[in-house]
């Protein structure tokens, strides 16, 4: 299976819109299957119409620690312990905010009187729907004030990986945090989208640098390129051969995700730009 992820750095971008694209384009001519692995914030499916996913299952992927208060004796060795400031100590009482534990486990090592333990939280979900557009779309979900962010996007990728497909095609988080990095990791080719703005492009390179870690190959997309033509040219020449395309700027895209239906669906200029971007894609992997 050849796995492709979508990624940008800042997010806004436009990364969405290509990912839903792409994997519209790639079902045509292959199983594929998309995975939402912006857990913080999925909306994949918004790009695709989706409003109702058809099976939706909670999952676990971190711990939480809590302190007997029978059995505690006072002693703050876990709050010093405590990287993540998640243990507070109130009326000589210690506390762990739930929504500050990592659920790391260094203040259950250090606890000389077992007064702590780490139980498994339901984190996040996994939604699965079967889109109009031949392919599944897995989306992974994290639920708010939970932490584990990678860990969901690992076990989004394992569902999606069930479907045995040609294609995967994921749609990585903003950023360069633990959700894109395991979004980036193993995959055989990214595709970088960017706009023709001096924070995108900072943030590109930024993404680039992960991408480079893991030593795989990528191209690169300008979105919305007229916006600055100038920046587009400086992008265009940085980019080299590994530019794949520019999409214009049409508002035609945005009432496509307000009407809920997929750009590619839309009689928008930006239809033949990502048509021309996939065959480029095609052509590299
Ligand atoms: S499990 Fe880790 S993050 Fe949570 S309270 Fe203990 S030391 Fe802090
Ligand atoms: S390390 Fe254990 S005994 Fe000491 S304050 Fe924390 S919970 Fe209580």
């Amino acid at each position: 299976m050849k796995k492709i992820v979508i990624a940008s750095g800042k997010g806004g971008v436009g990364k969405s819109m290509l990912s839903s694209s792409m994997a519209m384009l790639f079902a045509k001519e292959q199983k594929t299957v998309a995975c939402d692995c912006d857990v913080d914030a999925s909306n994949l499916g918004l790009w695709l119409g989706v409003q109702k996913y058809d099976s939706t299952h909670k999952i676990s992927t971190s711990e939480k620690a809590t302190i007997s208060q029978d059995a505690c004796l006072k002693c703050g060795k876990c709050a010093s312990t405590c990287v993540f400031e998640a243990i507070e100590k109130k009326n000589e009482n210690y506390y762990i905010s739930p929504f500050s534990c990592e659920g790391c486990g260094a203040c259950e090592l250090v606890c000389p009187a077992n007064a702590i333990t780490l139980t498994r939280v339901k984190n996040g979900a996994i939604k699965t729907k079967k889109t109009p557009y031949n392919f599944i779309l897995i989306s992974g979900e994290l639920f708010p004030g939970e932490t584990g962010s990678g860990d969901v996007v690992d076990r989004t990728r394992e569902e999606a990986e069930k479907y045995e497909c040609e294609t995967m095609i994921l749609d990585s988080a903003a950023g360069i945090g633990c959700p894109v990095i395991a979004s980036v990791r193993g995959c055989d080719y990214a595709l970088l989208i960017t706009e023709p703005s001096p924070a995108s492009f900072s943030d590109l390179k930024r993404v680039l640098e992960i991408v480079n870690h893991f030593n795989v190959d990528y191209g690169i997309v300008i979105n919305q390129w007229e916006l600055n033509p100038e920046l587009t040219d400086i992008i265009s020449k940085w980019a080299g051969e590994r530019l794949l395309g520019k999409i214009s700027y049409d508002k035609k895209v945005v009432d496509s995700i307000t009407k809920l239906k997929p750009v590619l669906e839309s009689d928008s200029k930006v239809v033949k730009e990502l048509e021309s971007i996939f065959k480029n894609l095609k052509q590299r992997i």
